[in-house]
């Protein structure tokens, strides 16, 4: 099923994992996948790592599993900053040829040591590569505290509405802490034409290195009421990450009530973090319907 089309029937709840480093045992991936899939979440997507390493065959495969084993709408994310139009083919006839429908095309980070040694400049490039040449649903990143190499909020939302027309049908945005980020971002894409579903992105913080890390690669601003939670926690782990489950549960709350299309958890492969949150949250995602 395309993922465009949940969304016409109520608030979606999706997740995100990423495929094990290649020295990881595989089962534990697999035990994941079948505590989330208990979730019946609407989609789960599968990350990508755009540098090229060697779990990235992974993505399809646990794409394809998610569908076939789990009975699961699986999402497989692309980054094309190092692909050639010959590679990005390639990956996307394996993904058609699993069953794959829904693609997240990204451009990908870059990196300040290499060059890029792709032919796509920007994620619009893959856009329009997948929209002339098959007939995947199509997913875009967006940044309500806009993308760090913006110059400015109305140029990143013309970037954004230019995915779109490129054939965007459906939006996830990066973690972000501050609801008002959020609305006011969503205000902005609405009155420049974004008419497509934006799902917001929900990190739950349960590692104080984790955030920080976050902060410094996507620009994402900690607002006080979280640094208090950081600062109380940061040494007693399991208050921390307790701490962290009831702030996105709070966040999530606070979106379904506004009306928010859909809730993409980033699990970061914790499906006991995803079980108390869904817990939390399954009725206002009923009510809202
Ligand atoms: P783009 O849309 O190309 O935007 C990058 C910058 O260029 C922005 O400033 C934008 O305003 C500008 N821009 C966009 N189009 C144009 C244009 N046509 N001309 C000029 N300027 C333009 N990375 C991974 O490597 N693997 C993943 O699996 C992954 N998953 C992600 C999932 C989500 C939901 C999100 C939000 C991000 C994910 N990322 C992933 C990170 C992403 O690759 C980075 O944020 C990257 O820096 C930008 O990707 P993009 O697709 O938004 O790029």
């Amino acid at each position: 099923m395309k993922t465009a089309e949940l969304f016409e029937e109520k608030t979606v709840f999706s997740l995100e994992v990423f495929p094990p480093k290649p020295e990881a045992d595989e089962k534990v991936i697999y035990q994941t996948l079948e505590q989330l899939s208990d979730i019946h979440p609407d989609f789960i997507s599968v990350t990508y790592g755009a540098g090229g390493g060697k779990n990235d065959c992974k993505t399809i495969q646990i794409a394809s599993d998610i569908q076939n084993r789990y009975g699961v709408e699986s999402v497989a994310h692309l980054p094309c900053i190092n692909l050639t139009r010959a590679q990005a083919r390639e990956i996307l006839d394996r993904m058609h040829e699993c069953g794959i429908e829904n693609i997240l095309a990204l451009r990908g980070d870059k990196n300040s040591d290499t060059a890029s040694c792709g032919e796509f400049r920007h994620a619009s490039d893959l856009i329009q590569f997948i929209r002339e040449n098959y007939d995947f649903n199509i997913i875009a990143a967006c940044y309500p505290e806009i993308h760090p190499e913006s110059r400015s909020a109305e140029d990143e939302l013309k970037w954004l509405k230019y995915k779109v027309d490129c054939g965007a049908d459906h939006l996830i945005t990066q973690l972000f802490l501050d609801n008002d980020y959020f609305y006011a971002f969503r205000e902005q894409a609405h009155a420049t034409g974004i008419d497509v579903p934006i799902e917001a992105g929900i990190m739950p913080v349960t590692n104080k290195r984790q955030i920080e890390r976050m902060v410094k690669l996507c620009g994402v601003e900690l607002p006080k009421k979280f640094v208090r939670v950081l600062e109380k926690y940061e040494h007693n782990e399991t208050a921390l990450r307790d701490a962290g489950i009831a702030y996105a549960i709070d966040q999530i709350t606070d979106l379904i009530a506004d009306g928010v299309d859909g809730i993409h958890l980033y699990t970061m492969n914790n499906s006991y973090i995803a079980h108390r949150i869904f817990e939390a949250v399954e009725s206002l995602i009923s009510v809202s319907v």
